[in-house]
Formats: C-alpha cells, sequence, structure tokens
C-alpha cells in the first residue's frame, strides 16, 4: 500500500525522523490558513507546494512549486489543486491532483551550502536482508544515477539478528562526506528511518532529496513509503491511509469481493484458479500471439456467482477481445463451474466476444457436453495448445 508524500512524512516523525514541516490543503484558501500557520510555528517565509499524488518526479511535471508570499500560495495552489499532472512515472493522462502539501521552504540561505542526498530502505532479495541505498547524488533520478555513475551508489546491508548497528550510522554519514553537527543528524536521521522502517512493517523508504540545511539539520523533504499490506493486519490504524482514488477502481473492486486481479494492457481476458495457472495461462496468450489484458485469479470456489462477478470485472475493460477461462477443477468440480459459466453467461446478457473455456479435472467430459450443448457463443477445449489455437483463431 502506497502512502501520499504528507502521510510518510507524518508516520516517519511519528518515530523521531526530522522532516520539512508541512500541512495538507484540499483548496486554495485552505492553503493560505495552512501557509499562515507554518510561518508561526517555524518562522518559514517562503513556502513550497506540492501535489499530493501516488507518483514521484513531481517537480519535473509542474506538481512542485516555491511561493514567495501567500498570493503565490493562493495562486500555485489554484494552478495545481484539479490538474491533471504528468510526470515520468505517470500515464499520458496524468494523475488529478485532489490535494496539495504545503511545506517551510527548507532551502534558506546559511552559514554552509545545503545538500541533497538519496537514501532508501528496502529488502536486498538477493540476501534476504534489509538494506540501505544511498548516494550523494539526491534530488534527482536515481535512475540515471545507477546507469551513469553506479560509483555513486552505496549499499548497507543490515544483519536481521543485530539491527542497524552504530558503525553502520556512522558509515553512512562519513561517506555523504559529513562532519560535525550535521555528521551526528544524519546519524540520528539514518538510525530512526530504519527503527520506522522495521516497526511500520514497510517494503519500501525512498527519500529523495535528503536534505542538509545551511544550518546543518537533517530532514527529509520527500518521502515514498510503501507498507507491507500483509503486515496491515498489525497496524490497524494505517489502513484510514489508503487512498482510493489514487488506485485502480476494477482492483479496487475486485478487492472488495475477495478476488486477485490486476489490470494489464493487453487485449485477452483472462479467468483462472490459481496463480500458477494463471501465470501459465498469460504465458499460452503471449504465445497465441495475443496480450493478455489481466491477471485474475478466482480461488478454489469457482460458483456460478464468483464466475459472473468475474466476468463483469474483465468486460469493463473496453480492450479486451476475447476471454480465456482455465479452471483445474481439483476441489470444485468442472460440471459446476460450467454451470456457474452458462449461468454467468446469461445473466449478464449482451456479451459480444467469444469466451474459449479450458476445464481440467473432476468431471471434465460432462462439463465439456454442458457448454457445447448451451448453444451459446462458448468454445470448449480440451489442451492448452486448443486453447492456444483458439485464441490466435478469435483474434485473427
Ligand atoms: P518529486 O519531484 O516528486 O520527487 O518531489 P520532491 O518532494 O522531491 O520535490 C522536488 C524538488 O523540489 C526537490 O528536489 C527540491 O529541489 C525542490 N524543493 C522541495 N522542497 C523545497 C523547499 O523547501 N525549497 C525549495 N527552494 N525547493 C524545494
Ligand atoms: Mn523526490
Amino acid at each position: 500500500m502506497n502512502l501520499h508524500e504528507y502521510q510518510g512524512k507524518e508516520m516517519l516523525n511519528s518515530f523521531g525522523v526530522q522532516i520539512q514541516r508541512g500541512i495538507v490543503a484540499q483548496t486554495p484558501e485552505e492553503a493560505v490558513a495552512a501557509a499562515k500557520k507554518l510561518t508561526e510555528d517555524t518562522g518559514t517565509g517562503w513556502h513550497v507546494i506540492k501535489a499530493q499524488v501516488h507518483a514521484g518526479g513531481r517537480g519535473k511535471g509542474g506538481g512542485v512549486k516555491l511561493a514567495k508570499n501567500l498570493e503565490e500560495v493562493k495562486e500555485i495552489a489554484g494552478q495545481i489543486i484539479g490538474m491533471h499532472l504528468v510526470t515520468p512515472q505517470t500515464s499520458a493522462e496524468g494523475k488529478l491532483v485532489n490535494q496539495v502539501l504545503v511545506t517551510e521552504d527548507v532551502y534558506y540561505p546559511g552559514e554552509s551550502e545545503t545538500s541533497e542526498y538519496y537514501m532508501s530502505v528496502l529488502m536486498n532479495r538477493a540476501t534476504g536482508r534489509n538494506m540501505i541505498m544511498y548516494s550523494t547524488e539526491g534530488g534527482m533520478d536515481i535512475e540515471a544515477v545507477a546507469e551513469n555513475t553506479p560509483h555513486l551508489i552505496f549499499n548497507e546491508e543490515i544483519d536481521p539478528a543485530l539491527g542497524l548497528l552504530p558503525f553502520q550510522a556512522r558509515k553512512i554519514a562519513f561517506n555523504l562526506g559529513l562532519s560535525g553537527k550535521a555528521f551526528k543528524e544524519m546519524t540520528k536521521f539514518v538510525s530512526s528511518l530504519y527503527t520506522a522502517y522495521v516497526k511500520s512493517d514497510s517494503s519500501l523508504f525512498e527519500i529523495n532529496p535528503v536534505l542538509k540545511t545551511s544550518d546543518d539539520r537533517v530532514i527529509a523533504v520527500d518521502a515514498k513509503v510503501t507498507i507491507d499490506e500483509n503486515a496491515l493486519f498489525r497496524h490497524k490504524d494505517y489502513a484510514e491511509l489508503r487512498d482510493l482514488r489514487e488506485e485502480n477502481p476494477v482492483e479496487v473492486e475486485a478487492k472488495a469481493v475477495g478476488l486477485s486481479y490486476v489490470d494489464l494492457d493487453g487485449n485477452v481476458g483472462c479467468m483462472v484458479n490459481g496463480a500458477g495457472l494463471a501465470m501459465a495461462t498469460m504465458d499460452l496468450i503471449k504465445q497465441a500471439g495475443g496480450e493478455p489484458a489481466n491477471f485474475l485469479d478466482v480461488g478454489g470456489t469457482a460458483d456460478a456467482e464468483r464466475v459472473e462477478i468475474a466476468f463483469n470485472l474483465i468486460l469493463k475493460d473496453p480492450n479486451v477481445k476475447a476471454i480465456l477461462v482455465n479452471i483445474f477443477g481439483g476441489i470444485v468440480r468442472c460440471d459446476r463451474v460450467a454451470q456457474g459459466i452458462i449461468e454467468a453467461y446469461k445473466s449478464i446478457g449482451n456479451i459480444e466476444i467469444p469466451i474459449i473455456v479450458r476445464l481440467e479435472g473432476t468431471n471434465a467430459d460432462i462439463a465439456k457436453k454442458l457448454i457445447d450443448d448451451s448453444g451459446l457463443d462458448v468454445h470448449s477445449v480440451v489442451e492448452f495448445q486448443e486453447a492456444a489455437d483458439k485464441v490466435q483463431e478469435v483474434l485473427a
């Protein structure tokens, strides 16, 4: 589950991570009130208005702007709220901005230069350990840094039994070239960031940039936080952080009825039971020259009701030119699934695209007969290869 920047920063701060202060606003008027409050609390004269959408690269798309007075706060908030923000990480249509974060300006001039760093915390799947990835090249596209100057990216692996050790935090501050007060601030930043990562059961933190201010404070200016959904039961208070407006509506609907559905870009819808069979079916579709339009695992109980819900979900995608049902009847009998498909087909009524059904397992022969006798535009096949050939034929 992804959080908005403002939610991520609040969560980090609750674990002692220092952040750029901000207040979220839904309207230009609220943005002005937020800016006034921040001036009272922090003394900041300038403010930054930041679009809150689940996508990075907002600065490049015009979703992060500096306001030097309250008129500019109002004007910029008015421009950003309601805009479709296009960034390198969104589709060409962009993402609708519902709210902005009004923050204090932290790039003020002072004794020393400001510096931007990159820092993320994630699981290294090769070693099965958490690691902190960091770089002196913050504030920019980290993928480009990895491509052009990979020696400027450092990794620090953490032993799960020992946790982050003090010398590791010092090593990070040293490699970032810090000394004096900034060095101490960075070690505190790193250790509270790692504590937050573990205690919140997150799967990714990406702080780009981590800023060293001109008075040598170290703070998170941006925050991309992904919480492991499988651990949400341990954090009931995080459930309300989900912003359904940022998620694919069909996926949200599927989740509500307990189906695993992932929307994809292709033209062949698939309805399958079991994740492994779903992967194999997607391969089959590609081999036949099609592209899967979705991943859909209907699970063990493929009864008429679930099959109907699943068909309806797939049919919401206008790119779908055919549907391939590939169900193995182990616990659930194939004839019951076939009955479910026939009932669902009749009850939906206006299915105008061909459906290819492969039912294998208990009572597969009865199932095939039921479908063949139904008189519907449903093609029943037995072999995997037949299914592939049929997909090819109906797409042609
Ligand atoms: P992203 O573009 O989605 O990664 O959004 P960020 O939160 O990283 O902000 C983009 C850029 O805005 C940062 O890299 C900074 O250069 C700039 N920025 C953020 N906060 C401030 C601030 O307080 N003052 C100034 N002058 N610039 C800021
Ligand atoms: Mn950023």
